[in-house]
């Protein structure tokens, strides 16, 4: 595979505390030739998703993951089930998409939510749901006056109105911390991933998908009207295939993706369980899924069993001096922001590639000039529900048949390429200094 990152980033990355939290389930691996209406690489949210709701409509659909169940970023982010899923802030939206096309967004953000709570019900997932919406936190006077002031604009673009706390309510809430206000959005709720991702392949599973790990797909090829995929173990012939490989995506596969994704890493620590006099101690005892308002944002979350998760960007490089830095550097910002848990135990660690696009918004369509080749991918570390929503969307379009669910066409755009090639990475030094100077 071609990727961009020293080999590390496309390991395990650390220790992931979800994977104490749910065994692995193997899947087969492919051990010969076969044939199937639509194959899916990656087996990720988006690809169990398309399987699932492929599967459901009677469809003979593979999925293809080169690595094991709830490997990639599906199985190790921090289990925000929110809004979100594009970079591109507000105003380039109206600007670029008008009111129009940031009013079909919205409303697929806003679908993509529900779709997940959906699943958990539907498939009796218990995947540890927390928090009511998510909360936003002020890091500077300015930053809360600017929360307050978007309370209109999620009125307008999601129909709820963000409950504002200011600075002197936060600790009746249990949001103590150094911050000046914060705005609960009441869209959204914390899970556990690897548990909704288990659940997510069961019933795909149940549903008639075949699934396979240990499978990469290392070419796919167009030949006599049909998609050949290569695998070690044999050769997967289909009619159709959907792209579900996010920040995975090898860059010559097809080689129309060269320059087009972005991957970024983002890194993740989970404390020890925390007593009632640590969490007195702090002041946050609050179960609401929460971030802060810094260009390179922080976002953490008090689970059920106490533990407290907090992620952050990760860094430019995976080398062994990179990583150590970066693991510094979230230390130290846990530390500023949550000082009464420095002695907390820090029990697991780890990081993961997120998927960026250079219009900031995601990708999620067919793939220009390849007949039956559908991809969706570009959600801008905001997956959880983005993906599982794309996933669906494109069981649909690959179907041909009509999306039976709002597909905005701004994910429909053809994906630009980054500057630099190769060296795109290098693009995002400029960012996190930027951020890193903005944010103090
Ligand atoms: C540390 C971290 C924290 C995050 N936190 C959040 C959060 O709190 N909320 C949120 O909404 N989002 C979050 N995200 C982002 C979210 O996890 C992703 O957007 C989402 O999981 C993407 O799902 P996916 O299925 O598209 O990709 P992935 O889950 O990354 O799956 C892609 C899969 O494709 C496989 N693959 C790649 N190439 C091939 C090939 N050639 N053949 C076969 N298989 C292949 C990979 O092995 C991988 O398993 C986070 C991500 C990270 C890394």
């Amino acid at each position: 595979m071609k990727r961009l990152y020293e080999p590390a980033a496309y390991g395990p990355q650390g220790a992931c505390w979800w994977a104490d939290t749910v065994a692995i389930d193997p899947w087969p691996q492919v051990q010969s030739d076969m044939r199937c209406d639509i194959a899916i690489i990656g087996g990720g949210f988006t690809g169990l998703s398309a399987a699932l709701h492929l599967a459901q409509d009677g469809i003979d659909v593979v999925v293809l993951e080169a690595e094991h169940a709830g490997w990639g970023a599906s199985g190790r982010n921090g289990g925000f089930c929110c809004l979100g899923g594009a970079k591109a802030p507000r105003s380039l939206l109206l600007r670029r998409h008008g009111a129009e096309g940031l009013a079909e967004w919205r409303a697929a953000e806003m679908a993509a939510v529900e779709l997940v709570g959906g699943l958990l019900r539907d498939h009796a997932i218990d995947a540890d749901r927390h928090s009511e919406g998510e909360t936003q936190l002020a890091h500077t006077p300015k930053a809360w006056a600017r929360l307050q002031a978007g309370a209109d604009e999620a009125r307008a673009d999601y129909g709820v109105s963000p409950t504002l706390i200011p600075q002197d309510a936060l600790a009746e809430h249990g949001l103590g911390g150094p911050w000046y206000g914060a705005a609960t959005t009441p869209i959204g709720f914390a899970l556990n991933p690897r548990k909704y991702h288990a659940g997510l392949a069961r019933a795909a599973q149940g549903a008639g998908a075949t699934l396979y790990q240990d499978s990469a797909v290392t070419r796919l090829r167009r030949r006599d009207g049909a998609w050949h995929l290569t695998t070690a173990g044999g050769t997967v012939t289909a009619d159709r295939v959907i792209m579900a490989t996010n920040g995975y995506t090898s860059d010559d596969l097809p080689p129309w993706i060269a320059g087009r994704t972005l991957p970024v890493q983002s890194s993740v620590i989970v404390t020890e369980p925390l007593d009632d006099d640590l969490l007195a101690a702090q002041g946050w005892t609050s179960a609401q899924m929460a971030y802060d308002t810094r260009h390179l944002l922080h976002y953490f979350r008090l689970m059920p069993d106490r533990r407290f998760l907090f992620g952050m960007r990760g860094g430019l490089r995976a080398t062994p001096r990179a990583q150590a830095a970066i693991a510094q550097k979230i230390r130290a910002d846990f530390a500023r922001l949550f000082p009464a848990w420095q002695g907390a135990r820090i029990t697991h660690e780890w990081a993961g590639l997120v998927c960026l696009m250079a219009r900031l918004t995601p990708f999620a369509g067919p793939v220009p000039e390849h007949p039956g080749l559908f991809a969706a991918l570009g959600y801008h570390g905001n997956g959880v529900a983005m993906a599982s929503y794309t996933g669906a969307l494109m069981a649909d379009v690959a179907q041909g048949r009509a999306p039976r669910r709002p597909w905005p066409r701004l994910m429909q755009a053809t994906p630009g390429r980054f500057p630099l090639g190769p060296f795109r990475r290098a693009t995002l030094l400029p960012a996190y200094w930027l951020g890193d100077a903005f944010d103090l």
